[in-house]
């Protein structure tokens, strides 16, 4: 038998096989509607309900680092990215189940935080907590979450349904998660340096005061349920909609491999939070890169139907970036003049590189493709 590194095919082309092999078992769930591929799965529940579920991992050295990740914080940033793929569904979450397994290194005390963060998060949601599993763990602490949620058929919204001639919009603002993790990132750094000091044994001050808008960005995400309310009372349902966990590019990307489109999205209008705009020039980055690449904003990126355009011009936290084009077109991004660069290509950039910091939180030989 052959081996080949999951990191040659990467994380989306291991699901592309994980998709191959397991798509017949779809047939034996009639009232499952649509599997793999979407922030969610969607189950017919009755004729005017589907359930929406989702699950995600958080594992330690992968996804967070507990030198610079607060229980608390934790507990509810693993409900957070849960709950942002239902709004990523157009959907409204009702109950999850949440396992656990736990390395000798964590106390009961740490467990009893990260389920206080978890439980604040939920309660702002609307969430229950409905069960789980609890394990001893031999390496580091590993979460997953699972979440089920609703949404009126009417109402479902999935990645594959965008058209030509959409326009491409974008809830709050992007790159404070990639600011915020890189000045943690040096705030760690820094702790470790001082420890290994032998000369200055005194105490180590963190000094992230400054910083701290981008660093709860990236350490306490909201899921935008706001976002889904607030589409709702304007009485707009989005031709296409998916949560920014890995980037606006990547998700970009994905709206438009499966609704079969182009796009071209127009770099003055992406709306970046300032902060990480000032931490950005203190790295010596160009910001854009953080709102493309660096991900875990956990906005909402979605298309609406020219009819829809007026309902949302004037209205505050959502912002139109673009607009959806034939798939011959490819995906673009516009420069203020006019000029535009295929984004497929834009890894290529200098310019465009990811601070290489990005992915320090990973084990650099443990890394496929896998992404915040
Ligand atoms: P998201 O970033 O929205 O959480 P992912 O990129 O993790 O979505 O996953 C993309 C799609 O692939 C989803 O529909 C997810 O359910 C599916 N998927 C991911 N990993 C697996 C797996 N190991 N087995 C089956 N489906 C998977
Ligand atoms: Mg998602």
């Amino acid at each position: 038998m052959s081996f080949t590194k999951i990191s040659e095919i990467g994380e989306f082309g291991l699901i592309d096989k994980i998709s191959t092999i397991v798509s017949e078992t779809a047939q034996q769930t009639p009232l499952l509607s649509s599997g793999i591929g979407d922030d969610c799965a969607v189950y017919v529940r009755d004729k005017n309900t589907y359930e929406v579920i989702t699950t995600d991992l958080l594992i330690e050295h992968v996804h967070f680092d507990l030198l610079t990740t607060p229980m608390e914080h934790l507990g509810g940033k693993s409900l957070s990215v849960n709950v942002s793929d239902i709004c990523a569904m157009n959907a409204t979450p009702l109950y999850a189940v949440v396992s656990i397994a736990i390395p000798n290194s964590i106390s009961v005390e740490m467990i009893e935080a990260f389920y206080t963060g978890m439980k604040n998060a939920a309660m702002q949601y609307g969430v229950a907590i409905a069960g789980g599993d609890t394990s001893a763990s031999t390496s580091g602490l590993m979460i997953s979450v699972t979440v089920v949620g609703e949404v009126s058929q009417q109402k479902l919204v999935k990645r594959n349904t965008a058209k030509p001639g959409d326009f491409i919009c974008i809830s709050g603002e992007l790159g404070g998660s990639n600011a915020g993790l890189l000045a943690l990132m040096r705030e760690k750094q820094l702790m470790l340096d001082h420890m290994h000091d032998e000369q200055n044994q005194s105490d180590f001050q963190t000094n992230l005061e400054d910083y701290k808008d981008a660093v709860s960005r990236h350490l306490l995400p909201k899921a935008r349920l706001d976002v889904v309310k607030k589409l709702a009372q304007l009485d707009i349902v989005p031709t296409a909609m998916i949560d920014v966990s890995d980037g606006l590019a990547s998700e970009t990307k994905h709206i438009c491999r499966q609704s079969k489109t182009g796009a071209v999205l127009f770099e003055n209008k992406i709306p970046i939070m300032s902060h990480a705009r000032e931490i950005a020039d203190e790295f010596k980055d160009d910001v854009i890169s953080y709102a493309l690449f660096g991900g875990e904003d956990y906005e909402i990126l979605f298309t609406v139907s020219p009819n829809d355009l007026k309902k949302i011009e004037e209205k505050d936290d959502l912002t139109i970036i673009g607009q959806i084009k034939p798939e011959d077109e490819g995906i673009k991004l516009a420069d203020m003049f006019g000029k535009t660069i295929d984004l497929e290509k834009l890894t290529g950039f200098q310019h465009f590189i990811p601070h290489k910091d990005d992915e320090d939180l990973a084990d650099e030989e443990d890394i496929w493709g896998e992404e915040n």
